[in-house]
């Protein structure tokens, strides 16, 4: 394809996030419904050229793992991303719909993810960088696709926002300014599966005053180091898109940093890494999660570790998240 916004009719806004928002389209021409991400940069023309050169990685991608692309193009001021439209959505809006998530299905995202990873980083030594409920999808075929993958470094410097790169799904030795490996990204996905399993994300403590309810009588489910966090970004044009309120534990406002987003990082350096409530979900998911959030970069499992686990004694017994999906949770 060779792509540009008249050839598109907009049919849905799928949602916001920092870096842009993504909407459902229609390429009119090919019939093909596809998810656009419209990303506001604020970049040279010569960066922009590199933005364009460096997302056509994200073109040589062919993974069943991996949300696929139909190419990219400049609409000033934006960059636009046209990728594989996933019907069903993501795992962040899946849970806060339907509850909490089976740890079986959980174990099939794990997976999931991980093969995604391994593709990414064998074939074309590319770190996720970003790894969260949101940027794992799924469609009604039951497939478990990862998207949003940090292909373009410049890309990633010229988003007009300050706050990407910054996630609350960050590993300690992110946080502390060490060079980004694989072992982050499992960092993230320890506590993503935590998130789908419980249903909440896990940190979570006594700074927000709006969501006590949801988490009184739960509380001695929570693991110890919980903490409620309001997260606050800065103002910027676009924050208007962002500053609808995420149920997920934490808050997110149009308006100034405060402390708080600090106080989290500081909690995921300092406090003992989150867990699963012991006895709930089983010794195997329990101990997996456990690897996954081990502290110590240096210690904590690798993918291929990882990979091993999930696989022969983890969090499931099958071979790929291309198994159908739990039936309820798809029609729902
Ligand atoms: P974030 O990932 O931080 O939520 P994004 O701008 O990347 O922000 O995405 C916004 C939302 O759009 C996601 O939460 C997801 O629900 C939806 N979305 C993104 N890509 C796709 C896709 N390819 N198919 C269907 N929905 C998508
Ligand atoms: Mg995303």
């Amino acid at each position: 394809f060779d792509l540009k916004n008249d050839d598109f009719t907009s049919l849905q806004e799928l949602g916001s996030g920092n870096g842009g928002s993504v909407m459902k389209v229609q390429h009119v021409k090919s019939g093909t419904i596809m998810a656009k991400k419209v990303v506001l940069i604020d970049a040279k023309p010569a960066e922009r050229k590199k933005i364009l050169l460096e997302l056509q990685i994200m073109h040589d991608c062919d993974s069943r793992f991996i949300v696929s692309s139909y190419g990219a193009y400049l609409a000033e001021p934006n960059i636009c991303l046209c990728m594989e439209f996933m019907d069903k959505g993501s795992f962040d809006a899946i849970y806060k719909r339907i509850g909490p998530i089976d740890v079986k299905v959980v174990g099939k995202v794990a997976v999931a993810v991980l093969e995604g990873q391994r593709y990414l980083y064998d074939e074309h030594r590319i770190i996720h960088r970003d790894i969260k409920p949101s940027n794992i999808l799924c469609n009604s075929q039951g497939e478990i696709k990862l998207c949003d993958f940090g292909v373009s470094g410049e890309l990633i410097n010229s988003i007009a926002n300050t706050f990407v790169g910054t996630s609350i799904y960050m590993s300690p030795e992110r946080i502390q300014g060490a060079t980004y490996s694989v072992k982050s990204d499992i960092w993230s996905l320890g506590i993503t599966l935590i998130e789908l399993i419980v249903g909440q994300f896990p940190f979570s403590g006594s700074f927000d005053s709006d969501n006590d309810s949801d988490l009184e009588g739960e509380g001695h489910r929570t693991p110890p180091a919980t903490h409620r966090v309001s997260l606050t970004i800065p103002s910027s044009p676009t924050s208007k898109r962002r500053s609808k309120r995420r149920s997920k534990g934490v808050s997110l406002h149009g308006g100034g940093m405060t402390l708080s987003i600090i106080e989290l990082m500081h909690q995921i350096v300092h406090e003992p890494a989150p867990r699963l409530p012991s006895g709930k979900f089983g010794h195997d998911a329990e101990k997996f999660v456990d690897a996954c959030l081990e502290k110590d970069g240096e210690k904590r499992t690798g993918l291929t570790g990882a990979i091993r686990n999930a696989l022969d004694k983890g969090v499931t017994t099958e071979r790929s998240g291309h198994d159908r999906m739990d039936e309820n949770l798809l029609r729902r």
